[in-house]
């Protein structure tokens, strides 16, 4: 398969039209959105979601985020829709927040892993909504990584896992989060988060109290524990290199890594310490932090990096969000110094 690449931003017409035509016909087109990068399908359509999962690599059992560009398109997926839904969506949508509730039959099986549940986010990107809206359908779309490789924050990393496994790339620049979206779900008793992302816990309890973490989000699962969310019993977001994340102040972080030989993943400003270093963001900016640390993932392993030490975000606000995709990436590896 030959895979084509149209920048929507200096192509808008046949970016749209060219990604609806094939997308209704069935076909996997990779798109930009403000989280990460994704490979959308038809999600009202079992044949075409079944292309994402052998496009991605994806385990079947891992139901996919469908999206919408508008908040009437949400009453005919789910039986019902909770009033903290309204209240979250009226709040946080269009943006980086996925929400989950029962599915209608309208859902085939494939789309929500065969759950009775389904997520479902309305993007802020203007060219996300707008490929939805050309469509005229509702579309299922995980990151556009291979299964368990860090997700594209840019059409060149999406055109490098996929290229002759999707018939087209829209290319829509950088992704403004650069981490996939929270993902919280109201088929619950309780309202439960299940993975952390742009929109943060601090803000979504402002808005309607207590929530409950599951234990996914900051914790390795045991054997035998069923998660919430079957996307996090995955290995992800994982480099070649082999990550470790050390927690302790700066100082000892220097002193812990001198004499080794390794790859450094560090804030910005401070490089300059080490011979080999990549850097995700600001230490006071969790958002800058989200922003880079894919890019900085696939940058290790570009450099040849074999052992890299990490240094530890700070783990609340969207930081939350990267420590979560970097204890994964590290394969839950932590160092106390
Ligand atoms: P991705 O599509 O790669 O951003 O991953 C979507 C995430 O949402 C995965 O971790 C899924 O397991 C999770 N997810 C999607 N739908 C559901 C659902 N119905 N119930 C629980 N988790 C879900
Ligand atoms: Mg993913």
């Amino acid at each position: 398969m030959i895979t084509r690449v149209i920048d929507i931003r200096t192509n808008e017409k046949e970016a749209l039209s060219e990604a609806a035509r094939l997308i209704k016909d069935g076909e996997v087109v990779g798109i930009p959105t403000e989280t990460v990068y994704g490979l959308a399908a038809n999600a009202l359509d079992g044949e075409a979601v079944r292309k994402i999962y052998i496009a991605k690599g994806r385990p079947s059992d891992n139901p996919l985020i469908v999206h919408i560009s508008d908040m009437s398109e949400l009453a005919p997926l789910v039986r019902e829709i909770p009033e903290k839904v309204r209240l979250m969506a009226e709040k946080f949508w269009p943006g980086p927040l996925t929400m989950i509730m029962k599915k209608s039959d309208l859902i085939p099986d494939v789309t929500s892993g065969g759950l009775d549940t389904v997520a479902v986010r309305m993007p802020k990107s203007e060219y996300a909504r707008k490929i939805i809206k050309a469509c005229g359908l509702p579309l299922a779309a995980p990151s556009a990584n291979l299964s368990g490789s860090p997700s594209p924050t840019n059409a060149r990393y999406v055109f490098g896992d996929m290229d002759g496994r999707v018939p087209l790339i829209i290319d829509g620049g950088g992704c403004e989060i650069g981490v996939e979206s929270t993902v919280i779900t109201f088929a619950a008793e309780k309202p439960t988060l299940l993975r952390p992302g742009g929109v943060t816990v601090e803000q979504i309890e402002a808005l309607i109290g207590e929530i409950d973490i599951a234990s996914a989000v900051l914790n390795k699962l045991k054997d035998g524990e069923t998660a919430a969310s079957p996307g996090m019993k995955y290995k992800h977001y994982a480099p070649s290199a082999d990550i470790t994340i050390v927690k302790g102040s700066f100082e000892k972080f220097v002193d812990f890594v001198k004499d080794k030989d390794c790859f450094v993943l560090c804030f910005e400003g401070e490089e300059q310490n080490f011979e080999n270093a990549v850097t995700y963001g600001r230490a006071d900016d969790g958002l800058s932090e989200a922003n880079r640390l894919f890019d900085a993932l696939r940058e290790l392993d570009e450099r040849g990096a074999k052992t890299v030490y990490a240094r530890c975000p700070e783990i609340s606000g969207v930081g939350l969000a990267v420590y979560n995709r970097l204890i994964r990436s590290a394969g839950f590896k932590i160092k106390e110094v």
